[in-house]
């Protein structure tokens, strides 16, 4: 099946409407390009949004594809500068967050994870979006599942899906993946191949994280095997069921959370 016609069926299974509004996390990125230009291709009511991370030239360069990406698929842009927002650029918000931890230091991408993901709900529900579509693909899943496996803790992967599950609240914007079951190379070529406005370069901040070394690993072994990994993962997590019932609002910001403090909190405190 070609990349268009996983897409689109990936989409009828997530069953939304093309007149619910969804918010598109542009990285500017190949991933949420592709995303982004295919929703729209496909008469979808999308609007893109942005975290400005502040990380130097990246974020520069980023920000532009994004812009021009925007403008040439004709939609509505939200950017969030992280700076003016909450104070600094990701780098020292990172730093500082890091420098407080007295063991098992959190890799760069767990601090921005977490801090994105709480951005992003926050903000599409302020924007009233009845999803937050990401760039998330099949090798992107398979390294998330495998990480998840090494580490022993495979429900840490129970969300997982093409639309977030599990976790219902009212406060919580549902993530979508339209890219679930493509291949990252499709998306590679894809983009090229319809020259979207991307930023090939790679963070300069993804140095020192657990993932890349499986991602390493997992590109090691042919596509065939990948896609048994991802189909795998869908049964073994069918009967990993989370506990969704403990729910409740951060006592600090408010927001949706596990615990008294939501992770983001506990992080900048
Ligand atoms: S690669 Fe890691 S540090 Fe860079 S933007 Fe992504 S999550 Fe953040
Ligand atoms: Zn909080």
């Amino acid at each position: 099946m070609n990349l268009q016609s996983q897409f689109k069926k990936t989409l009828r299974k997530i069953k939304l409407s093309k007149k619910d509004k969804i918010i598109v996390a542009l990285s500017g990125g190949k991933d949420s390009s592709v995303t982004a230009y295919l929703l729209k291709k496909f008469g979808y009511n999308i609007e893109g949004f942005h975290i400005d991370l502040k990380i130097g030239k990246y974020s520069e360069e980023c920000l532009e594809s994004v812009n021009k990406l925007c403008k040439q698929l004709d939609i509505k842009f939200h950017i969030y500068d992280i700076k003016k927002e909450m104070g600094s650029g990701m780098c020292y918000l990172r730093s500082a967050i890091q420098s407080k931890q007295k063991k098992g230091m959190l890799k760069n991408c767990a601090v921005c994870g977490v801090l994105k993901k709480w951005i992003l709900n926050k903000e599409a529900r302020r924007l009233k979006a009845k999803a937050i579509a990401t760039g998330h693909h099949l090798d992107d899943e398979v390294q998330t599942f495998m990480t998840n496996i090494f580490k022993g803790s495979p429900e840490l992967s129970s969300n997982s899906g093409p639309i977030s599950k599990n976790i219902k609240d009212k406060k919580l914007v549902p993530r979508i993946k339209p890219l679930f079951h493509i291949f990252e190379d499709d998306i590679r070529e894809f983009s090229k191949k319809n020259k979207l406005p991307v930023n090939y370069d790679k963070c300069p901040c993804a140095i020192d994280s657990y993932r890349i070394q499986v991602r390493e690993f997992i590109n090691t072994l042919p596509r065939k095997d990948k896609a048994n990994i991802l189909k795998n993962s869908e049964q073994i997590l069918k009967k990993i069921k989370m506990d969704d019932s403990k729910i409740q609002y951060c006592e600090m910001c408010g927001e949706p959370s596990r615990k008294q403090v939501c992770k983001k909190c506990m992080l900048m405190e």
